[in-house]
């Protein structure tokens, strides 16, 4: 059996220039050479997701008419995603710009364009309806995933990997089933600090089941009524990090898609994001199902 994942989120293309320092307020410098990359959560995830294989993966999000939405429909074809069903809207198409300095930290300022016009069509919405797992993060308007929550059958997943950061009220609380977030997400919603586990406990009074990762330590895996599960981390050398919490979540979702339990789920997530930092870029550092099993061995 085939499972279904539908991914409604972001798209942007992600124009990258490496800097000798992050330049200040009224400051020109000179930078490398400008790198055009297919990002965006949404869309970075879906690759995720079709990458891993098992499942057909829809990515429903919103695209503008330029040369920026063809790169990204290619790269989402490439990996396998459906894109039959992404809107195109009249707004310049999602973009990031990105500065990366020798440290490898970024500065980012996202212009969010068409993905803030992104309503759900009745195509989309009956695609969700037949979704085993829906997946969805925070860069696109909280009522489509507040829609997209209500369009799924019963027994369906509605995963939210609540990135970026922002407060959630208390509405969409209530229809989300996995909540997937870093260590980081976790404490600004747990509205405290302390220990995964810890952090872990406060967010299961909200939803019933939570993995928090926690990058080169793995993931922790908690769901209401069991001990929660700890997925030690791969050992890798780390080239680029991003990218990584995309291709777990995209990848997990898959899995769940195909059926399987929740930690085992997270343990294959795990190993592809591990496989991810390896490389650089982001939708481009995916691996494949093959390489994930390869390395999972
Ligand atoms: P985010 O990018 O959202 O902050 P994380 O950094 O926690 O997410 O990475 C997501 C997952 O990718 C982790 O749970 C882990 O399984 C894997 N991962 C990330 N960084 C590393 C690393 N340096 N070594 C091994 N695995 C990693």
């Amino acid at each position: 059996m085939t499972g279904q994942v539908v991914v409604v989120g972001s798209a942007n293309v992600d124009l990258v220039v490496e800097v000798p320092r992050h330049p200040g307020g009224g400051e020109t410098i000179l930078g490398g050479d400008l790198r055009r990359n297919p990002g965006g959560k949404g869309a970075n995830q879906a690759v995720a997701a079709a990458r891993a294989g098992g499942a057909e993966t829809t990515f429903a999000g919103a695209l503008g008419t330029d040369e920026s939405a063809e790169l990204l429909l290619a790269s989402l074809e490439r990996a396998g995603v459906r894109t039959d069903l992404v809107s195109r809207v009249d707004a310049p198409t999602g973009t990031a710009l990105i500065t990366v300095s020798p440290d490898g930290e970024n500065a980012i300022v996202v212009a969010p364009g068409a993905n803030a016009r992104l309503a759900l069509t009745d195509a989309q919405l009956h695609r969700i309806a037949h979704a085993d797992v829906v997946l969805a993060q925070l860069e696109i308007p909280l009522g489509v995933v507040r829609a997209a929550a209500a369009a799924r059958r019963p027994g369906a997943v509605m995963a939210l990997n609540a990135a970026p950061s922002r407060d959630l009220p208390a509405d969409l609380w209530d229809v989300v089933d996995l909540l997937i977030v870093n260590e980081h997400e976790a404490a600004d919603l747990a509205r405290t600090g302390g220990s995964p586990e810890g952090l872990a406990g406060v967010l299961l009074d909200r939803v019933p089941a939570v993995v928090i990762t926690l990058g080169a330590g793995g993931s922790l895996v908690a769901e209401r009524d069991a001990e929660p599960v700890r997925i030690p981390g791969k050992r890798v050398a780390a080239v680029d990090t991003t990218g990584a919490g995309d291709t777990f979540c995209g990848v997990l979702a898959a899995a769940l898609a195909r059926g399987l339990a929740l930690p085992e789920a997270a343990r294959i997530a795990g190993v592809a994001g591990a496989l991810a930092v390896t490389r650089p870029g982001a939708q481009d550092a995916v691996p494949t199902a093959a390489e994930v099993a390869e390395e999972s061995a």
